[in-house]
Formats: structure tokens, sequence, C-alpha cells
């Protein structure tokens, strides 16, 4: 049964995440947002403690804690700094992607490394300039040789693209239309062709590199097909749905860790001669941001509840993502508002925290993409009742 409440074990990660990120990230988040860069040092020490494989079976290096746990574990590092925590979430879902649609040969070679940091990180190489929300339409393309394939084309927004050392990549394998031409490779990030490109310009997670990656003839051996061919699409539409799981936590980090500010400050500040914390409209934004991320909360443990129990969890992933984003960004930008002016400034956090989450609504889906995927499947449920 999903009990409301941790077990022990779940929360042992949790208690070992929410450790290491006051220990590691906390010193560092406010600089790294100022000076950008990939936090090389932190994921190595976040290796050593096994968040790089948390949901992956021990006998490949991971610490096989769970989906729960994951969650819990997520919620607790993005608290402190979401920049560091995509890139973890990111390699995790690589190495999850790995385990299940692996060769043994490759599940051997490639996820002890990912968990255990040799890689530094994974990336996950879906999107291009023109195919965001509609990845089907990519250009990317692998053509079969005799001796493996040949992999050419450009990938955009790809996180940890600077220093990631093992990327899963989706190219068309087959002119056929729709989703049925596409396949995931397996690509080391040394490969020669594979050129990284420069860091995008964004408006938060500055700790997190995003880059395009250029694949110039890229040969690969045969080894380097995920799954089979023609199933890359399938692959990574199921790598997405635990994905949102994680950036569903990660959305309800940054709000907790907003609204548990905005609530400190609004104790101390006062005006009118009185704390701001005894007026009821501080009150009710506080209030309003509590109810909203306690649902999130809950929303992103169910989804990652079915995915633990071997049961089917698109739908539930989909709308967790959607409300934590959604309602993680509004939470935030109360948390400003409860602050007043000195929210608006570098001074404090909260503002960090707004421009940080809002990309949640963006990546691994858009609002309005989880809302089709929803949607789809209550119409068919719907359907089929009658
Ligand atoms: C910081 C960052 C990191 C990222 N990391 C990665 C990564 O590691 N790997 C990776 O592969 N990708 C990554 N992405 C890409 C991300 O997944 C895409 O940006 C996202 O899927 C949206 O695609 P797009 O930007 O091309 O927007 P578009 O698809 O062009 O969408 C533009 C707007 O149109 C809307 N829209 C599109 N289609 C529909 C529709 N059918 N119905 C209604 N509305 C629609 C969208 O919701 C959006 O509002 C990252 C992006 C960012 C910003």
């Amino acid at each position: 049964m999903l009990s409301i409440e941790p077990t022990e074990s779940q929360q042992m990660i949790a208690d070992t995440a929410r450790q290491f990120a006051a220990r590691v990230l906390a010193p560092r988040a406010a600089e790294l947002d100022v000076s950008g860069g990939f936090p090389a040092d932190s994921l190595a020490q976040a290796a050593e403690l096994g968040l790089l494989g948390i949901n992956v079976p021990g006998d490949l290096g991971g610490v096989e804690a769970g989906a729960v746990a994951y969650a819990l574990a997520v919620i607790e590092l993005a608290k402190v700094c979401a920049s560091t925590t995509v890139a973890i979430t990111v390699s995790n879902m690589v190495a999850e992607v790995i385990t299940k649609f692996g060769t043994e040969a490759q599940r051997e070679e490639h996820v002890p490394k990912l968990c255990g940091g040799d890689y530094v990180v994974g990336g996950f190489a879906l999107s291009e300039a023109g195919a965001g929300s509609d990845p089907a339409s990519m250009r990317t393309k692998a053509v079969k040789t005799d001796r493996g394939w040949v992999l050419s084309g450009s990938k955009l927004w790809i996180t940890s693209g600077t220093d990631a050392g093992l990327f899963v990549v989706w190219a068309k394998t087959s002119d056929a239309p729709g989703s049925r031409s596409i396949s995931a490779f397996l690509v080391k990030g040394d490969a020669p062709g594979v050129v990284r490109g420069k860091p995008e310009h964004k408006m938060g997670q500055h700790g997190s590199t995003t880059t395009p990656l250029d694949f110039n003839d890229v040969e690969l051996g045969d080894d380097a097909l995920l799954g089979e061919v023609g199933h890359g699409f399938k692959i990574a539409m199921m790598a997405l749905d635990g994905g949102r799981i994680g950036i569903a936590s990660l959305a309800t980090g940054c709000g907790l860790a907003a609204t548990d500010f905005a609530a400190d400050y609004a104790r101390e500040r006062r005006q009118f001669g009185k704390p701001i914390a005894s007026f009821q409209a501080i009150q009710w934004m506080l209030a309003d941001s509590a109810t909203e991320l306690d649902a999130a909360r809950l929303l992103v443990l169910r989804a990652a509840w079915l995915k633990e129990q071997g049961k089917l969890f698109t739908r539930e992933a989909s709308m967790a993502k959607l409300f934590a984003s959604e309602r993680a960004h509004t939470a935030c930008d109360r948390a400003i508002q409860v602050l007043g002016g000195y929210g608006y400034t570098r001074e404090y956090p909260v503002e960090r925290y707004l421009r940080d989450v809002r990309v949640t609504r963006i990546f691994e889906g858009t609002s309005e993409i989880q809302r089709i995927v929803i949607s789809r499947d209550l119409l068919r449920r719907q359907s089929a009742a009658h």
C-alpha cells in the first residue's frame, strides 16, 4: 500500500540527500548562480554517496532505493541547488534507461560508470532546433554500415552537454514517417566527431550547462544501439515518464525552499509596528503555497509509488509534473511578494528560486504537452468504459 510516511530506508536516502545538500551544495549555490559553469566537484561527491544511481540495482553500482526514495532525495537536493540537481536527475534517468533497455554487456559497461561518476554524468540528447515538443520530427540520422552505424546531425538544449561522458542520442534509422523510424544510441562524449557547443545563456539554473551537440559522421559499433531498431521513440517516452517524476520533485523542492524562506522572513520583518506574518494577506499567501506544494508532493509520491510497483504511471507522472511545476512557480513568485523589494534583489535567494523553477514548466515536456498526455489517457479510458 502507498504510505504517506516514508519507510526507514526511504527516509535514510532523503536524509543523505539533505545532509549532502547542506554540506556541499549550500555553500556554493549562490556563487554558482552568479559564476555559472558546471559543478563537477559537487557531482563527484554526489556519486560517492550513490546519488547518481538511486533507483539502479546494486549489482550495477546503484543504491537500489526505489522511485519513492529517489523523489524524496530530489526534493531535498532541489531545496538547495536546482542547477546541480538537474544534472543529477538527468544522469539518474540515463542510468535507469540503460538498465531497462540495455543488453547485459551495455548495462555492465556503462551503468556502473554512470553511478560511480566515471562518466561525470550522463546526458539525454533528444531535442533538436526544429524538434522540441514534437521530437519525432527530428533530423539527426544514423545510417547502417558494415561495421555499425554512422551518426550525423545536431541536438540542442542538452543538459550537462559540456561535461557528460555518455549520452543517449536519438536518431532516425529509416525514412519511414513517424516514430517507428527512430532508434536510440549510446554515444561517448569523447567519440571522434562529437562536438560540444557553447552553453546557452539562460534565465536560471546557471550552474547547469545546456548546450548544442553536433555529430559529424560519428562512427558507432553495433553495440551502441540501445534497444531494437525502430523502438527508440518508445524508449524516449518511457524514460521521460520517469524523468517527469524527477522534474516534478525538483520543482516541489524549489517551491518548498522559497516558501520556508518567506515564512521565516515574515516572522522577522516588521511593518506598522508588527511582524508582517501577523497580516492576513501574508498568512494566506503562505497557506496557499503550503497547501499546493503538499498536493504537489503527494502527486509526485503517488507517481513514484506506481512506478516502483511496476504499474502504469504515464498519466500520473504528467499530472505530477504539470501541477508541481506550475504551483511551485507560483509559490516562488509569492515568496518574492512576501519579501517585497528585498525579494527582488540578489541579497536573498528567492529570486534565484523563481528563475530556477521557471524551466520546469518547459523541459521534459512543456505544461501544454503534459495536458495532452493527461487528456489523451483520460479520453481513452472514458471511451474504453463505454
Ligand atoms: C534549460 C533546458 C534544458 C533542457 N535539457 C534538455 C535535455 O537534456 N535533453 C533534451 O533532449 N532536451 C532538453 N531540453 C529541451 C526541452 O525538452 C524543450 O525545450 C521542450 O521540450 C520544448 O520544446 P521547444 O523548446 O522546441 O518548444 P516548442 O516545441 O517549439 O514549443 C513552443 C510552445 O508551443 C507549445 N506547443 C507545442 N506543441 C503544442 C501542441 N501540440 N499543443 C499545444 N501547445 C503546443 C509548447 O507548449 C510551447 O509553449 C531542455 C530545454 C531547456 C530550456
